[in-house]
């Protein structure tokens, strides 16, 4: 008993893990008719917010509900970070309604991150659909940031359509200012788009890399996924070098409610961002 106490008095009160902590809308911009990036900064500004490319947050909007949601903007910005949010259900519609000076609660970052260390010294490959860009975004700012420490970086993106083309400034920005090769593709090409027409798989057998020096990070609909690893894996590329950001439905976002097991591993611990070598042998089973 005494050791007990000895120990809590060392460790200080104790952090409920599920207390979100309240931060303030900067900025809510539309990017598409259905998504929206949210940009917030901690109520107490002394605060600074830090994560690595990949991790997300748990948003939770008072009095309706809490959703896991990645970060997507610049990991060196430690004053404010964004959200890029697609509206589907109840709580994401929620959000698209609040505004600036509003406040959502914040608890994370959680999860696994992008091998940004890894990729060092080669080719990477970033291959995206939808929504599926928001969590690669900290991984190219980050990959420009340090743009000496890798070979080639291409970004294949996927949208349904051009308008719903993610980050649109951004990426001819990024096209012109560094040395990076963007391919964008659209499922259905309408009047006035002169770019690829396709889903955004096929881009991976034209796409220019050494697929014996290459990493490549794939975020998307799990059926983009799938058609992404047999690509990669016709071009040469070994499972070790293929990094996915899996989805499930989440709750407690921290290893305990099971909500989003998959396979013997959580999403919300184990992953986001899996090695495929190490999903492999349930990436193909249906219901998992
Ligand atoms: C680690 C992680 C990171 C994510 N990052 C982003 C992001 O950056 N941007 C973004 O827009 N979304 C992201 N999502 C998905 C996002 O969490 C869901 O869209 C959100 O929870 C939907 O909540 P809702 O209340 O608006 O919809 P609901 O009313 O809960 O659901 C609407 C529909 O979507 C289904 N659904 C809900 N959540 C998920 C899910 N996670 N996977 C599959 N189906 C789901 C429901 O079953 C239902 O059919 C992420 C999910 C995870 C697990």
């Amino acid at each position: 008993m005494a050791h007990l106490l000895e120990n809590s008095i060392i460790a200080g009160p104790a952090v409920d893990p599920m207390l979100p902590k309240p931060y303030r809308i900067q900025r809510l911009r539309h990017e598409t008719h259905d998504t929206f990036t949210v940009e917030l900064a901690p109520e107490n500004s002394d605060k600074q917010f830090s994560f690595l490319p990949g991790q997300f947050n748990m948003i939770y909007v008072f009095g309706v509900g809490e959703v896991p949601i990645s970060i997507s903007s610049n990991p060196q910005n430690s004053q404010t970070f964004q959200h890029t949010t697609r509206i589907v259900g109840v709580v994401t519609r929620a959000m698209v309604h609040l505004k600036k000076g509003d406040v959502l609660g914040v608890r994370g970052p959680y999860g696994t991150h992008w091998p940004i260390e890894e990729a060092e010294g080669r080719d990477v490959i970033i291959l995206s659909g939808g929504i599926g860009l928001a969590p690669l975004r900290p991984a190219l700012y980050h990959l420009m940031a340090q743009r000496k420490k890798y070979h080639k970086i291409v970004l294949l993106y996927g949208a349904r359509t051009c308008e719903d083309i993610l980050y649109r400034r951004e990426l001819e920005r990024w096209r012109s200012k560094f040395d990076l090769e963007i391919q964008v593709s659209v499922d259905r090409g309408t009047r006035g788009w002169r770019g690829e027409v396709g889903v955004v798989t096929t881009l991976i057998g034209r796409s220019p890399f050494d697929p014996s020096n290459a990493i490549a990070l794939a975020c998307g609909p799990e059926v983009m996924m799938r058609f992404a690893v047999m690509e990669f894996q016709r071009r040469g590329l070994a499972s070790e070098n293929i990094y996915l950001s899996m989805e499930r439905n989440m709750k407690c976002a921290i290893g305990f409610c099971g909500h989003c097991q998959y396979g013997s591993a959580f999403i919300c611990k184990d992953g986001p961002v899996f090695r495929f070598d190490r999903i492999e042998s349930i990436f193909y089973k249906a219901e998992i």
